[in-house]
């Protein structure tokens, strides 16, 4: 070879492609494909961020303190558990790079979230896709596809672009069979969004066993995905293996203190959530009426699957929702080439889509 080659794994990678985001020609736009909130991020977390805006010189806190402590408060959870990254995107990469190497099988299932496939080959490791049942996470499945060189489980909960959750018995069950060597990282970008009795984040989990770690963001109800701030609650011994490899100023003092801000303004987040429990509802009923079927999301999307009838399918939709300004979100890279996902998002843009898709099918 007579040019730098890339290691092993990297070529094979297809890169990540995000939604669209623009509809040429049309004057308003209503972007629903990137599961971003509505609403926007709390008052107080724009002021916070505004107020750092003196101080750019100066280098962040490189452990990110006290966002940590902000957190652990919140949560209550050990402080000294908790590492803050650049989005979870950052995290779950850094998780990759820390526990996966050259021949390591990492298990994830259909349609899930593209960053795990991304993760595992970039380190080398070999991508194990298992099916899923009525497009609900299927502990049996994972289970079934352990090896001797399995190093890493990835199940988002709820899923990313599914919208479905497993309930907390059915992950304990998961985290109980499998060998204690293998991690199960919960990726949990959704969870408050929640509101099932049977659902629980992946705090229990990460405080009772030694192989579990949980990943969460600002990126989704807390509308910060711009600033790019995640963090991880795990056992001592990741924490401490993670934090050898990461970047020493990994978390922007701006992303941090408004984050703070954003955790401590309970009511706009309780009212962000409250916006999409309404709305989540609706579009679920409303466009079933239409006579698509919807899959039960408990996150701020749903799946809409449509025909494969000429004029009728998920290619069609999205061009008749161009046109008009509403982007939702293309699967095909997931698999899903007959489904087009989309954000819950203001009332406003909750009611074109409607009468959108309504105009579409002739209902
Ligand atoms: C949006 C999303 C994230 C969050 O990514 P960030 O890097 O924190 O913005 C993580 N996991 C899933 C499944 C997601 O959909």
């Amino acid at each position: 070879m007579s040019r730098p080659m890339p290691r092993p794994g990297v070529l094979d990678i297809a890169p990540y492609v995000p939604g669209k985001s623009e509809a040429p020609g049309v004057a308003k736009v209503y972007k629903l494909s990137a599961n971003e909130t509505p609403l926007g991020p709390s008052p107080k977390a724009i002021a916070a961020y505004r107020d750092c805006a003196a101080h750019l010189e100066d280098y962040p806190e490189g452990s990110s303190r006290v966002l940590r402590e902000a957190i652990g408060k919140g949560f209550g959870l050990d402080p000294d558990r908790i590492i803050c990254g650049a989005g979870s995107d950052e995290l779950l990469n850094l998780l990759a790079h820390t526990y996966l190497g050259p021949g390591d099988e990492a298990i994830m299932t259909d349609h899930c979230f593209l960053v795990y496939p991304i993760a595992t080959m970039a380190n080398g490791g070999k991508s194990i896709v298992v099916p899923v049942k009525d497009f609900v996470t299927d502990v049996d499945a994972i289970l079934a596809a352990v090896t001797p060189r399995t190093k890493i489980v990835w199940v988002a909960n709820p899923n990313n672009p599914t919208g479905t959750y497993v309930p907390f018995d059915e992950l304990k069950r998961l985290q109980r069979n499998l060998p204690p060597h293998v991690l199960l990282v919960i990726d949990a970008a959704y969870s408050e969004y929640v509101s099932r009795n049977d659902y629980e984040a992946g705090i229990e989990l990460v405080a009772t066993t030694e192989n579990t770690v949980m990943c969460r963001t600002f990126s989704k109800i807390h509308g910060l995905a711009s600033l790019r701030v995640g963090w991880m609650y795990g056992p001592g011994h990741l924490i401490d293996a993670v934090n050898r490899i990461r970047g020493p100023f990994n978390v922007s003092t701006p992303a941090m203190q408004a984050a703070i801000a954003s955790l401590a303004d309970t009511d706009y987040i309780a009212r962000a959530r409250a916006h999409n429990d309404q709305w989540l509802n609706w579009l679920t009923e409303e466009i079933s009426k239409l006579g698509l079927k919807v899959t039960p999301s408990v996150a701020n999307f749903v799946l809409i699957h449509f025909p494969q009838e000429k004029g009728r399918t998920a290619d069609d939709a999205d061009a008749f929702l161009t046109k008009r300004g509403l982007i939702l979100r293309a699967l095909k890279n997931y698999k899903l080439p007959h489904a087009l996902r989309l954000t819950v998002g203001t009332e406003e843009a909750n009611r074109l889509v409607v009468a959108a898709l309504r105009e579409f099918v002739g209902a």
